[in-house]
């Protein structure tokens, strides 16, 4: 991190049945144009409200500016502590860049930056999901709304590097854009430094959701005649 401070990273798949079957590691998911990705299995840990104020991710990005949300994100990913993928600081980055070249404050909307593959508004697998997109609303004091400054500002991320997608003002994917300026890094997964990739692991879809559900085979299994092999 720019000030020294670090975050703690970690293996979603280490995390508890519930965390991993809402932050879906390793899932794959279809986009809009019915493309799979795989969605990211390492995330900062964030421990509490005051390290998500404190910590920056850029010089004028804190932590908590990519990890707000409302009631349409899982209630357990609102609470701390929280997670958000380590492409995260990637497009903090990147904003940084966009902040310089625009000379004023950008301000990132509820549910405009991560939101989970369990929210409300991820029907189908978009960079937000990544952590590589952030919906913008306002710009120093300026609003934005209406295709002329829209457009406006979409040329200016796009000019700023190929790495930049916007989406066209008008877009209907999910969410209205017509009130704010969508920039996405596409699909980037960061394996932070301190992690080995020895291990590999089986993404929940073919193991059970809870533990409970787990639990409960075992029980059939023990309780129940065992099933013979034909
Ligand atoms: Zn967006």
């Amino acid at each position: 991190m720019s000030n020294g401070q670090s975050i703690k990273v970690v293996d979603a798949f280490d995390l508890d049945d519930e965390l991993r079957s809402l932050l879906k590691p390793g899932e794959m998911m279809r986009d809009g144009q019915g493309r799979r990705h795989r969605l990211p299995r390492y995330f900062y840990e964030i421990p509490n409200h005051e390290a998500a104020v404190n910590i920056r991710l850029s010089n004028h990005f804190g932590l908590n500016e990519f990890t707000l949300v409302d009631l349409k994100e899982a209630p357990r990913l609102q609470q701390f502590p929280r997670y958000v993928p380590c492409a995260v600081r990637v497009l903090a980055f990147y904003l940084e860049q966009f902040r310089r070249e625009v000379g004023a404050s950008v301000h990132i909307a509820v549910n405009g930056a991560y939101r989970s593959p369990s929210h409300r508004l991820s029907q189908t697998a978009t960079p937000h999901m990544w952590a590589t997109a952030a919906d913008i609303y306002r710009i120093g004091a300026s609003i934005l709304k209406g295709k002329e400054t829209i457009e406006k500002y979409n040329g200016i991320a796009e000019d700023l590097s190929d790495d930049i997608h916007i989406l066209p003002y008008g877009h209907v994917t999910g969410l209205n854009a017509d009130d704010h300026v969508h920039i996405d890094l596409g699909y980037i997964t960061v394996i932070p430094r301190e992690i080995s990739e020895d291990r590999m692991e089986v993404p929940q879809e073919n193991r059970p959701r809870f533990a409970f559900e787990e639990r409960r085979r075992k029980e059939r299994r023990t309780n129940g005649a065992e099933p013979t092999e034909t």
